[in-house]
């Protein structure tokens, strides 16, 4: 089902619906459903609850299909209640991650040693107390925790030592606690390389090298017992719902892509969020703000409808053959399937206009409302330039290029590199140009994908060229930052076939 559109002057005015789905349990969850309280929202999670008006919880739910795009979401729910079907314009995803002692800690297994989280059931009077966070832990939600308990037991007369490799000092209601431990005489000791630990039966034998005094040996300490800072895991639930939503994963399998303009709560599909530590440990303490950012970002659904640039893809049905290539490279999840009617739909609400699939598509059958940009449009220059309008383009326009480059470029702005196909450069070429070159975003800084799709292109034709005895050199690919004019002139340098008059 597709809703109505209505033209406006500035975009098109699409019905949305206000509801939020909130998925997952714990301080996230909370300060989603607390910072949506506006909207209804349907919580689902092992410990939902009513927590404000607006709430309707689904206690023990899980989501079992995801249907519809941003503004019209349809979820399969199973609950205390069976299973039903949800309605919704924006979904929070807040899974629980699991907590364990990362292992490169190299602690040995003794009843001496604990994990941070169960200090506080551990009575402590006149204990030597060792608190061990890892490196993967610099100056995250577990460095506080541990500095609370350092103090608590301090505080109960304790001798307190405290490794650690890098603390937030500088971080506000951070340095006060710190100021705090160093006057109950907590002695923090910063490590360049792991702790050793010795298990002897009642006392644990500790050594570590003070980075200041690298001429000494090792220092020998003593404690009766020790707190191993933990780390969160994704669960094997962070999967399927990456999976099931469409969401990309970063490295380790948390739920947001290292892409620079997901931060800090988007992920590759508009509409679903994630926050706290569904996006890993470090993100632990920002939840509320993310959960604040969330809210920001939803609140034009709240009236029910929202405007949204003329910028998505149409898709001429009559042209297509349904081969599915835009369907498969849309990382946006813009694309749907009519198999009735043998064509696809573009949503506009999920549709960011890169036009990566209307490069892909081999009947023409897609195309964009904004045409490339021609930038310079004198005939008769000889290399064509390509560059993205969310990075190429921007480093280029703070750029004085050198004359001779000018007369000899043909630049045209893109909405994303992606939108430039294998036939374009092959045309371009026969059309006469000594040289294809694209300006488009580093790994990472590319909403929907289409510098890698680029390169690809890039790559393929260059092996064609090769294969036919042409120099590769006549198609190239440069990734380059929007803030980085410098480097763009100097990627350029290297690659541009300039000829001197
Ligand atoms: S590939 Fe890009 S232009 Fe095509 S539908 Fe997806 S987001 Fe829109
Ligand atoms: S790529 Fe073109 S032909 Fe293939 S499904 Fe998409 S619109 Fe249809």
């Amino acid at each position: 089902m597709h809703a109505p559109f209505f033209k406006q002057e500035a975009g098109w005015l699409s019905p949305v619906n206000p509801a939020v789905l909130v998925f997952g349990e714990g301080s996230g969850a909370e300060a989603a459903v607390q910072a949506l309280q506006a909207h209804p929202v349907h919580w689902v999670g092992e410990n939902a609850w009513a927590l404000t008006e607006t709430v309707r919880a689904y206690p023990r739910g899980m989501m079992l299909s995801v249907r519809g795009q941003r503004g019209h979401f349809h979820i399969e729910v199973q609950g205390t209640q069976g299973v039903q079907w949800l309605e919704c314009g924006g979904i929070v995803l807040s899974p629980s991650p699991i907590l364990e002692v990362p292992y490169s800690l190299g602690l040995p297994v003794s009843p001496l040693i604990h994990p941070l989280t169960h200090a506080q059931r551990i009575p402590a009077v006149g204990q030597q107390v060792a608190f061990y966070l890892g490196e993967e832990e610099s100056g995250g939600f577990f460095t506080v925790i541990a500095v609370r308990e350092a103090i608590r037991f301090a505080e109960m007369g304790s001798k307190v030592y405290f490794f650690f490799y890098d603390l937030p000092v500088a971080a506000e209601g951070f340095e006060a606690l710190y100021e705090q431990g160093l006057k109950l005489g907590i002695s923090f000791l910063r490590l360049l390389q792991p702790l050793h630990v010795v298990d002897e039966g009642n006392i644990l034998r500790l050594s570590f090298r003070d980075p200041m005094l690298p001429q000494f040996e090792a220092i020998p300490l003593t404690a009766e017992i020790l707190f191993a800072g933990e780390r969160f895991r994704p669960s094997p639930e962070f999967s399927r719902l990456a999976e099931l939503m469409g969401i990309q994963t970063d490295s380790e399998g948390f739920l947001q892509a290292d892409n620079v303009l997901y931060f800090p709560i988007r992920t590759n599909r508009p509409g679903i969020y994630v926050l706290g530590t569904a996006k890993g440990s470090a993100y632990s303490l920002q939840a509320s703000l993310e959960a604040q950012a969330i809210a920001g970002e939803l609140a034009p659904c709240l009236t029910g409808e929202i405007l949204i640039p003329d910028g998505f893809a149409r898709v001429n049905s009559e042209m297509c053959s349904l081969c599915l290539s835009c369907y498969h490279v849309c990382n946006q999840r813009a694309i749907t399937l009519d198999l009735e009617k043998k064509t696809v739909y573009v949503d506009p609400l999920a549709c960011h206009g890169c036009g990566v699939c209307a490069a892909e598509c081999p009947t023409m059958a897609i195309t964009l409302p904004r045409p490339a940009q021609d930038l310079n449009p004198h005939t008769g220059k000889k290399i064509r330039l390509y560059s993205c309008e969310n990075s190429g383009y921007l480093a280029l326009r703070s750029l004085n290029l050198p004359v001779e480059w000018k007369d000899q470029l043909d630049m045209i702005a893109v909405p994303c590199t992606g939108d430039v196909g294998s036939l374009s450069i092959l045309k371009d070429l026969a059309d006469g140009a000594r040289q294809v070159v694209l300006l488009g975003c580093h790994e990472g800084n590319c909403l929907g994908g289409g510098n890698r799709q680029a390169q690809a292109r890039v790559l393929e034709i260059k092996e064609k060229l090769q294969s036919m005895g042409i120099s590769a050199r006549k198609v190239e690919w440069i990734a380059v930052a929007p803030n980085a004019p410098w480097e763009c002139q100097n990627a350029l340098r290297k690659v541009l076939d300039i000829k001197r008059n």
